[in-house]
């Protein structure tokens, strides 16, 4: 996959871009990610990428010349093209007021050749970016942050890891969190794995087995897979009633699942 990534400040990739798997990925040849400093598509002495807002109020805004002419340079397909899916493109308005970036998200975009992500700053990006050249807008969640930098960012380490080869181990990334494997979702259930099929991952733990006084939990110790795998399942069912009982309506439960989150109802009272 290549990633082009379009920013007033490039220098704020140097760290984010290269460590960990986003960094592995680019050795491995599986990605490459070229960072565009918007303010070489500018043509004046000050090189200016912001103005005023018409009709008043707060703020500068990005004004779209550079951005239409930042990526006018890289050749992509036309919008039409991205929009029906006959491009495996995407260029992605970083935004607030963008569609909820999720894990399946995430996957959708690590299935395309070619992702584009602008970042906005100030009070964000004239509309026709969003309207004419952009074909989607993504938030990485309901909170404003000053720029589409950090967005960028965990889009890209999102992606990136799920490139196949990009994790050594394959499996990891089909059993963590938010992740539904369609396999065992049309199974109608986990009953052979515990991994996550929609649900909050389940706990990890390693040695020490005693840490201060505080032991692993004595299921993982037991060596019975049975017994492991639906500890797992239980304490990822737990869990995610607790801190995000909306999930559960899109995961996929078995039976036992089913029994188990009535039971948990039933003693909360
Ligand atoms: N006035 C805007 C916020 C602008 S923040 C509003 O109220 O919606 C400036 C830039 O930060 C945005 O253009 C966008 O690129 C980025 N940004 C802010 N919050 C974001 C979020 N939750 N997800 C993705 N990008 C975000």
């Amino acid at each position: 996959m290549k990633a082009d990534i379009v920013t007033i400040f490039p220098d704020f990739f140097r760290g984010p871009l290269e460590y960990g798997i986003t960094r592995r990925a680019q050795e491995m040849g599986l990605a490459a990610i070229q960072v565009h400093d918007l303010r070489e598509c500018t043509h004046d002495r000050h090189r200016t990428v912001d103005d005023r807002p018409f009709g008043g109020g707060e703020g500068m805004v990005l004004k779209p010349e550079p951005l239409f002419e930042c990526l006018e340079s890289m050749a992509l397909a036309p919008r039409d093209e991205r929009i029906a899916g006959r491009a495996k493109q995407s260029v992605v308005l970083l935004s607030a007021q963008g569609q909820r970036f999720t894990q399946s998200v995430a996957a959708e975009l690590a299935l395309l050749d070619r992702m584009v992500l602008i970042c906005g700053r100030y009070e964000g990006v004239d509309e026709r970016v969003a309207d004419f050249l952009a074909n989607r807008e993504l938030s990485i969640g309901d909170y404003v942050l000053s720029g589409g930098e950090m967005a960028a960012a965990v889009i890209v380490e999102a992606v990136m890891r799920l490139l196949p080869g990009a994790v050594g181990n394959e499996r990891s990334t089909q059993q963590e969190s938010f992740t539904v494997d369609s396999k065992s979702k049309d199974l109608g259930g986990a009953d052979s794995t515990c991994g996550s099929n929609g649900l909050l991952d389940y706990p990890h733990y390693t040695r020490p087995a005693d840490f201060r006084g505080i032991a692993v939990p004595q299921a993982l110790m037991s060596g019975n897979h049975e017994e492991i795998r639906k500890w797992r399942r239980q304490r990822a069912l737990e869990k995610t009633l607790r801190n995000r009982p909306d999930l559960l309506d899109g995961a996929a439960l078995s039976e036992e699942d089913k029994k188990f989150l009535a039971q948990i109802k039933r003693d909360r009272g």
